[in-house]
């Protein structure tokens, strides 16, 4: 399968791409390549319209308030929220840091988590003081629902799921994960940061509360991410941070607060940042989630035709992930994997994945994973393969 060619320019997906010239980059999970129209906006912003946003009195610093807020609606919209309900973030790192530190849900101090999660679903919540409980997986690596349905009780503060698994790639049901936590007066958050990049979301269908994403994984810049949050839940959380910005009036003796989202963004803004990200989204639906969700599904499904073909290959995750496949070769450890593909022109992750419980729970210190994008193609997975097999022969 090769990388679409996109209708409204001559280039094809794949050489939109100018970091990625004469490279099999199966890496996009860690963080996305950037193509051509997302580097232009950057370079436009700084080079030719930068200014501040919001306090400005000249016409340049409104017109990049406009740009700036367009931003917002833009991720707004990717997942079907509205735009005063998106916080912007350093990531979705933060994101979930800040639903941490200022959401509560009466006195409730435990979360249910799952055993697949991101560090970054882990560890704020362990800094927020709440007890963790851990739904298991299934035997294909999925997040097991129905254990979920026994464990959700109403300690929960927060059921907080990856909606697709770093690692794994494994989609999860997110209506019927809302259903779980709401039938015990839970909230549900999804970690989406792999899935925004893969697959549509609609906040609204699938019945979350908290959605958080990192542009850099959807073809936009580092340094920037969103938090999603229904209106009457960013209504009732207090500020995570504070300093300029989020204030509406400041005495040495009280400060009030400006409304949501504005609360949530102290201090000057990663400007210059979320019209990278506006230009990304606007790029990644050019193509259409649609297609790119059956575009890596396809890779996924040839990737782990050639990889099962290769004795000593074990394949981790469903056979319907998406845009991931984790594997081990037998005897091998997985940075000798990488190593070695480095040498010939194949980048992947070899490593815990910022999922130590995950691979404890697999039984590995690390796994070898390959993970797709818009560009990638047939070639990237025969470049793979061949790699493997000199892995093969190196280590006899
Ligand atoms: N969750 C998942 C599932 C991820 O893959 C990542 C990034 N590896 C994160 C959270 C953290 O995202 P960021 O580092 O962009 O904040």
């Amino acid at each position: 399968m090769n990388a679409p060619v996109l209708l409204n320019t001559a280039l094809s997906v794949r050489d939109q791409f100018p970091a990625i010239r004469g490279w099999h980059y199966l890496d996009s999970a860690a963080t996305a390549q950037k193509p051509q129209a997302v580097i232009d906006a950057i370079a436009n912003a700084y080079g030719r319209d930068y200014a501040t946003v919001h306090r400005g009195v000249y016409e340049r610093s409104a017109a990049m308030t406009q740009s700036f807020e367009a931003a917002r609606a833009a991720a707004a919209a990717l997942i079907g929220g509205a735009e005063s309900e998106i916080v912007f973030t350093r990531g979705a790192t933060e994101a979930i840091n800040l639903v941490a530190a200022s959401f509560t849900n009466g006195t409730r101090k435990r979360v249910l988590l799952s055993a697949l999660e991101h560090h970054s679903n882990i560890v704020p919540w362990q800094l927020a003081g709440y007890a963790i409980d851990v739904c298991p997986l299934t035997d294909d690596g999925s997040i097991d629902l129905d254990a979920a349905e026994a464990l959700a009780s109403e300690q929960h503060a927060v059921v907080a799921f990856a909606h697709v698994s770093n690692v794994l790639g494994s989609i999860l049901d997110a209506k019927r994960a809302a259903a779980i936590a709401h039938k015990v007066g839970a909230k549900l958050l999804l970690d989406g940061c792999q899935a925004a990049p893969r697959l549509p979301v609609d906040v609204a269908a699938l019945g979350c509360d908290f959605y958080v994403f990192s542009a850099h994984k959807i073809y936009g810049p580092t340094g920037i991410g969103a938090l999603w949050a229904r209106a009457e839940l960013l209504d009732s959380m207090p500020p995570y941070q504070g300093g300029g910005a989020m204030i509406d009036r400041v005495t040495f003796e009280q400060t009030t607060f400006l409304p949501a989202p504005s609360r949530f963004e102290a201090g000057t803004p990663h400007i210059v940042g979320a019209i990278g990200f506006h230009a990304a989204i606007d790029w990644t639906n050019s193509i259409g989630l649609d297609a790119l969700h059956a575009h890596e599904t396809a890779l996924v499904g040839e990737a782990r035709a050639a990889l099962r073909s290769i004795p000593g290959v074990t394949l981790f995750g469903p056979e319907d992930s998406a845009g991931i496949v984790s594997f081990a070769l037998a005897g091998v450890h997985p940075h000798d994997i990488g190593t070695i593909l480095d040498d010939e022109g194949v980048a992947i992750r070899a490593g815990h994945h910022c999922a130590q419980p995950l691979m404890a729970l697999l039984g590995v210190p690390a796994t070898a994973r390959a993970s797709f994008a818009a560009h990638s193609e047939a070639s990237d997975i025969e470049a793979l393969v061949r790699g493997l097999h000199k892995v093969k022969r190196i280590f006899g």
